[in-house]
């Protein structure tokens, strides 16, 4: 008999995790694609039930913090009646990234509609309801931002209806049409499910998923840059903690329009350029080459029971030093939560003097 996988401790709406500060729990958000209004409804829920903060991760999803221990159900059931929640039994498999200006500015293929079509096959196929909480899906638009995210499976367009199937963190094989994607995706999956045993990801299976041309993949993402990119507005989240006041701003930029969650702690916010200044003035971020878009910590301690250090205040105070000189992030301790895919300055468990000494590096 193959081993049994290790339990699953990926949490979900339905499966908080228990942390110093209170229940967490992580809800998924396919291709960062929301609106404002259900942005705002979960804000709300997270102030009546939580600590009030919305928490946005490195995969685009957005966690509430601070609950009760048991988890009231009406919480759940509001998330449910704000879309988060389609389904009780996949909904910590609805990993989804995506280019987050596709179909707004650039790439090679419009791929939300692609976001929407993955999420209803992966939803009505019952037995990938076992797949990992951290198995990934990566959808580039070709603009090749989030190809290099290590997902497990994933499409590349090469133009508006083809492209490149990604199978496992650094290959690329098969031509594929973009109308097969979903069903593809979805018939990859159940195989890796098949040949799984203590596996989590595609890239630890000991045989490839499929066979064919392989294909490097680039060692990182390209981070969607902050600003006004046309009538569209990119906004950095410092520490990826909205506030409620920053709900209510996004949320009267953009009314119930979209809003895309991105893998960078940044919102984009289409048609919200003039809103700048009004975004800026509650604590987001809207110029490009900001210090905040180089800096991104885990909640660390007091929050997190594991953590060493009080990464977000430290965090805080390298940015008010100026920033470092390249990608950096802290860790409470070795577990890494929430570090950035790619090349960056790694601090576990930093102290004062640690980032006085970066600050001094840079100058
Ligand atoms: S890296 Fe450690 S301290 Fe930070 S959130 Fe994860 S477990 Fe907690």
């Amino acid at each position: 008999m193959p081993p049994e996988p290790r339990a699953d401790r990926c949490p979900g709406v339905l499966r908080p995790h228990e942390a110093a500060d209170g229940a967490m729990v992580r809800v998924r958000v396919p291709g960062g694609q929301t609106t404002g209004t259900a942005l705002r409804d979960l804000g709300r829920l997270a102030q009546t039930y939580g600590s009030g903060l919305l928490q946005l991760t490195s995969r685009g999803s957005l966690q509430v913090r601070g609950l009760p221990a048991a988890v009231p159900e009406p919480f759940e059931d509001a998330v449910g009646r704000a879309g988060f929640l389609p389904s009780s039994t996949h909904e910590r498999v609805r990993n989804v990234v995506a280019s987050p200006l596709t179909g707004l500015v650039g790439g090679r293929a419009d791929l939300r509609p692609l976001v929407a079509r993955l999420d209803e096959a992966l939803l009505a196929e019952p037995r990938l309801a076992d797949l990992p909480g951290r198995f990934l899906f990566v959808l580039d638009d070709g603009r090749g931002d989030v190809e290099g995210m290590g997902g497990d499976l994933g499409y590349r367009a090469l133009d508006a209806g083809r492209g490149e199937l990604i199978v496992g963190e650094r290959r690329r094989v098969r031509p594929v049409r973009l109308v097969e994607v979903a069903d593809t995706l979805v018939s990859l999956a159940l195989t890796f499910l098949e040949r799984r045993t203590e596996e989590w990801h595609v890239r630890q299976l000991p045989e490839p998923l499929v066979l064919g041309t392989e294909t490097a993949l680039p060692d990182a993402p390209s981070p969607t840059p902050t600003g006004v990119v046309k009538e569209h507005l990119v906004v950095d989240v410092p520490l990826g903690l909205l506030s409620p006041v920053q709900v209510d701003a996004v949320h009267a930029a953009v009314g119930g329009g979209p809003v895309v969650v991105t893998p960078w702690r940044s919102l984009v916010l289409p048609d919200a350029a003039p809103a700048r200044r009004d975004l800026a003035s509650v604590g987001l971020v809207t110029e490009p080459d900001n210090a905040w878009s180089l800096v991104s910590a885990c909640v660390g301690s007091p929050w997190c029971g594991n953590g060493r250090a009080d990464t977000q205040g430290l965090a805080a105070s390298l940015v008010r030093a100026g920033g470092p000189g390249g990608r950096t992030h802290l860790s409470g301790c070795e577990r890494r939560c929430g570090a950035p895919v790619g090349q960056h300055v790694d601090l576990v468990a930093p102290t004062r003097v640690d980032i006085a000494e970066l600050v001094l590096a840079r100058a």
